[in-house]
This record gives C-alpha cells, structure tokens and sequence, in this order.
C-alpha cells in the first residue's frame, strides 16, 4: 500500500481575545521544545532510537511519575503544568528538529575529515542548532475535540491556565475517504488557521519501467509546458504509439499580462526612489500579488492536468526538466516576466506531481533537448512558423510546425509534448534492450523491422538533431515508431 498526504487549511473564527491565547500557547509549546532539544543535546543516544523509543526515553529523563519519582532532567523545574500531549507533541517536534541538526552535523564532520585528509585546508563553519524557536503547535488528539465541518473545540494555555475554547472554521471541507492526521495551530500574519494533514491509502502504482515494459497500453499523458498563452499542452498516448487525446489549457496571456503590469509598477518605483525599494510597501505589496497569482495558477493548471489524465485512465504524466533559466534582454518587466514563468513551470510540475501520486499516478521528466524541433513522427527537424508565413525555418515560440520529411503539420506545442511522451517511452525500452533479453524484449522483437527503417531514415536524410549530454538514448532506436503508421499520425494531428 501506498499513502499520500496534503494539508488541508482552514480560517479559524474567534474572538481578539483569543488571538493572545493562541500566541501564549505558541510560545509555551516552543519553550517546552527548545527544552526537549537541549536534553537530546545532553543524552544524544536518543537519536540512536526509532521516534517512539525516543520519547519514552526522554519522558523517563524528564517526567516524573509515581515509577519514576526522580527524573535526571525535571520538565516541571521549567514548565510547571503541561498536558501529557502538550509535552509529546513538542517531544516529537523537538526530535524531529535534533535529528536534522545531527544529520547536517554528521555531514559537515565527514566532509570535514575528508578535505583534512586530503589536505586542503578547512574553513566552513559547523552547523548550529537553532537559537530560537518558532514551531506551530501540533495538537494531538486530547488537545482537540469535537470537531465538526464548521467547529472545534481547542485546549489552549491562555498564559495562566489551560482552557477548552469552541472556535469556528471556514474554508474547505474535509473530504471523506481520508485519515485525519493532528492538526496544528498556524499564524499567518495576524491570522491563526488550523492545517490538518489529511492521509490516503491507496494500492502502490507499479514503477514507470514496470508499467512501460510490459503493458503496450499503458496510457501516458505527456506534458509541454509553455510562457505563451497556452500554459500546458497535455496528450495521451500508449506504450504502443497510438495518439488518444489532446488538451491546451489557457490563460497564459492573462496572467504574463497581470504580472508585467505590476512588475512595470515595481520598476517605476525604483526609479522614482532610485534605489532597490523591495522592503517598501507598495512594492511589498506588489511582489505578494504577483506570488498569489503564480502561485494560484500553477494550482489551477497542474489540476487540470491531472483531471485530464484520470480522465483518460493515464498511469504515468511525463514533463520535460526545466534546464537553465536563459538570460534575456530587454525591458525589467519582461525579465522579471520570463523569470517568473520560468519559476512557474518549476512550481506546476511540484504540485503536477503530488496531486497525480494522490490519484495513483506516477510523474517523470524527460531531457528537453529539442523537444519543440523533433519531429513526433520521424525524428526529423521540423520549420515552426508563424501562421500566414511560409513554412520554413525555425521561428522560437511560433504556433505551427510542418515537417518536410513525412508531412506532418500541425500545432508546434502540441508536436513537442508528443515527443516527450516518446522519450520516456523510449528510454525503458532502449534500457530494457540492454539488458540479457527476456521474455518480454524478445515479444517486442517482432515489432522492430518497422524500428529499423526508422533509423535509417533518420541518419541518411535530413540533419539529425546533436545528441545531447543524456539524450544519446533518446535520439536513436524509437521502438514505438515501428507500430505506428504515418498515416495514422498525420490524421491525428489538427491541421
Ligand atoms: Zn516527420
């Protein structure tokens, strides 16, 4: 079995009063943790125990008990009254925050005795573990009770004593088929919310190789993300080659539109102060819209790529990696525009790939090298143009391709997202073939005559495309060409 987890957030209506009743519960349960991490500190054997051995350890250090009437290290000397799970909530928050600095310490001790070893000199600080603490409280079941689609009832430290408060929330409902985690009390500004993690149990999808070796109908939703108007352009496709379905989603125009405007705001307002005023309000403010609205369209887009590939039963969703950020010339507004959507793409594919593992799904990228310049049916170079112009050279961000090798024609974004697909496709295979053959390789054998020619083609005519660092693979041997028919790609693609 496989889980999945998200965060669900949700406003928290109370009243001001209570505000000051969350903060003094934040602090107290910071103290208790920085307590904890500096009794690891002194007994950093812990660490050695898996997480439940460890808190029953530290209890044992610190807890007094009727069985334990003398703890080495009293949490009652510093914090007088604190819940059972008020204290493991923080026990685990604290352990959770030591074994990450010992870790890194670890690291920096290896690395260290390694450069002294070689003898070059040393001059990189340790880590150090952290000065001062601002951890959300987590409340565990017994801080929390009667929860409700639009209530909860807290126990919260109000500064002198611990109190049970009813608040109300807003904001998404919990879906049903989930397992609730322990939900934690968050600022945001001036707002407290309450983020429950919310877990989903589902069969483990078999791995992408598994799945492309050996079912041809496997289904693959193959991603081209883009800076112009269509954001993603998103199509299926099986093992076997054939095409099933096409989709572009929108909104690009609108949102590099929104985000110039305010980065042209942003530039007029450092030239007027003549200095970098990013701390300044108007501008702080304005570089927050711009995240919101980055932000909330990577959400919107990944999701509907998603919905997308369920609904065409796909099991795997391929991307191309991002590559460099390439600097570009001109005004701040379009710099600063093509940074963002470069960031973007970088966040849509984040969220593209947790939303996907939550339906079953797995993601992967591919070498971008000249996905846009391939041809999807032969591996040929393609002309990309603009619409009404002749069809012929390279033309960077044009709509339409046509391939003077076999033909095809059709939408230049759409052309490039099929040849990801293939790539993926095409280095199990090729990896496969590597290896002493199986049962399976020798079944796809039949296939190759078809792959053969393909090849040929591609060496003897036409410019082949320069291989690249990792793409070697990808350039040659393209199994599924061979079960392809031209024809059946040339009436798949919209002319
Ligand atoms: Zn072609």
């Amino acid at each position: 079995m496989a889980k999945a987890t998200t965060t669900i957030k949700q406003v928290l209506n109370y009243q001001p009063a209570h505000a000051a009743w969350f903060a003094a519960n934040q602090a107290l349960f910071n103290q208790v943790v920085a307590f904890y991490f500096e009794v690891i500190q002194a007994h950093e054997q812990v660490l050695d125990l898996p997480n439940k051995e460890a808190l029953t350890a530290l209890e044992m250090l610190t807890h007094t008990t009727k069985k334990n009437p003398n703890p080495v290290m009293p949490l009652s000397d510093s914090v007088e009254d604190a819940p059972a799970m008020f204290r493991r909530a923080a026990i685990n928050a604290a352990l959770g925050s030591a074994r990450s600095f010992y870790s890194h310490l670890c690291k920096w001790r290896s690395r260290r005795e390694k450069a002294l070893a070689k003898g070059h000199t040393w001059t990189l600080r340790p880590p150090v573990p952290p000065r001062s603490w601002n951890k959300s409280a987590t409340l565990y079941a017994g801080q929390w009770k009667e929860r409700t689609a639009s209530s909860i009832m807290l126990k919260v430290w109000t500064g002198t004593c611990w109190s049970w408060i009813k608040i109300r929330i807003t904001g998404r409902e919990l879906p049903a088929d989930v397992e609730l985690g322990s939900p934690s009390l968050i600022r945001r500004g001036k707002q407290w919310w309450l983020h429950t993690p919310l877990e989903k149990q589902f069969s483990s999808p078999a791995t992408i190789e598994q799945q492309v070796t050996t079912h041809a109908q496997t289904k693959i939703c193959a991603v081209d993300l883009n800076i112009n108007e269509q954001l993603a352009v998103c199509t299926i496709q099986t093992v076997a080659g054939t095409i099933l379905a096409t989709r572009f989603i929108g909104g690009g125009r609108r949102i590099a539109g929104f985000r110039k405007k305010l980065l042209g705001r942003i530039a007029r307002n450092r030239r007027k102060t003549g200095m970098i005023a990013e701390g300044e309000q108007d501008n702080a403010d304005r570089w927050r819209k711009i995240r919101n609205v980055d932000d909330s369209s990577a959400h919107l887009v990944s999701a509907r790529i998603v919905q997308f590939a369920r609904q065409h039963e796909a099991t795997i969703v391929v991307f191309e990696h991002l590559g460099s950020l390439k600097p570009q010339k001109g005004k701040y507004s379009h710099r600063g525009n093509s940074k963002r959507a470069f960031w973007m793409k970088g966040r849509l594919f984040k969220y593209a790939k947790y939303k996907s593992y939550h339906e079953g799904m797995l993601t992967s990228r591919v070498n971008p090298r000249n996905t846009s310049r391939e041809c999807a049916g032969c591996h040929s170079l393609v002309a990309r143009y603009e619409e009404g112009q002749p069809a012929e050279g390279y033309t960077s961000g044009a709509p339409l391709v046509l391939c003077q090798e076999c033909g095809m024609r059709g939408n230049a974004d759409r052309n490039a997202s099929l040849v990801i697909g293939q790539r993926l496709i095409t280095r199990y295979h090729q990896s496969s073939q590597e290896k002493p053959p199986t049962p399976l390789a020798i079944e796809r054998g039949e296939k190759s005559p078809g792959v053969a020619v393909c090849q040929d083609a591609t060496r003897e005519e036409g410019p082949s495309i320069p291989p690249a660092r990792h793409a070697d693979r990808n350039e040659h041997g393209t199994a599924q060409d061979g079960s392809l028919g031209m024809a059946e790609r040339l009436s798949d693609i919209p002319h």
